[in-house]
């Protein structure tokens, strides 16, 4: 599946807000949000102009659509399959992507980004129940362990990983073992458990793709 492969703190001034797309650099001085810079294109002493409800809705989707990675195509994909699930779509969209594979990857902290762990899936690197899955947008289920193969436990960026972002913790949905490089994803979360994400707006999202 195709991928943005264009600046990504780019995408982070579009949206005015922290994305973490970069990893360690996200929470450094290096991050151009904590320097104040503008979106691309616009000037800085320009005065915030008001958005139209089909502007704040755009900008809703494009925010949780660069946060999981994903492009266009595959993110409405995920819509139409919550669409399709009982329960509130908002709801069901962001449990669908929490269980992707790179992201679960991602939060067991083996990798300092989504875009790192989907990398890491994509070479091979990551088993499930014991088999290597290299499609980053599988699926998890409840029960599924996760880890990272034996002959890739060394690698650097695990380790960096896991010793710069792992002191923190995991999602209460998730079980980790730094040392065996061993986790699970014990529940599906609810919307309310996603406290990183928490102000992001998806019935504003579920709008836009109802019109
Ligand atoms: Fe976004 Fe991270 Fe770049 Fe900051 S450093 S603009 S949070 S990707």
């Amino acid at each position: 599946m195709a991928r943005y492969t264009g600046p990504v703190c780019r995408l982070c001034r579009t949206e005015q807000k922290k994305l973490m797309l970069k990893g360690g650099r996200c929470k450094s001085d290096k991050c151009p949000l904590n320097k104040k810079r503008a979106a691309p294109g616009k000037d800085p002493k320009a005065r915030p102009g008001k958005r139209s409800d089909y502007g704040l809705q755009l900008r809703e989707k494009q925010k949780l659509k660069r946060i999981y990675g994903m492009l266009e195509k595959q993110f409405s994909l995920f819509f139409e399959r919550a669409l399709r699930m009982s329960g509130i779509t908002g709801e069901n969209l962001f449990v669908l992507l929490e269980r992707r594979l790179d992201n679960v990857v991602y939060r067991l902290r083996f990798a300092a980004s989504r875009s790192q762990a989907r990398q890491m899936v994509l070479h091979g690197h990551v088993l499930v129940n014991g088999r290597r899955v290299d499609v980053p947008s599988a699926l998890v289920r409840p029960g599924d362990e996760i880890e990272i193969r034996e002959r890739s436990k060394n690698l650097v960026v695990i380790k960096d990983s896991l010793k710069e972002f792992g002191r923190s913790g995991v999602m209460p949905w998730l079980h980790l073992d730094p040392d065996s490089l061993k986790g699970q994803f014990i529940a599906v979360p609810r919307r309310s458990d996603i406290t990183d994400l928490a102000d992001i707006k998806e019935q504003m999202i579920v709008e836009l793709y109802s019109k």
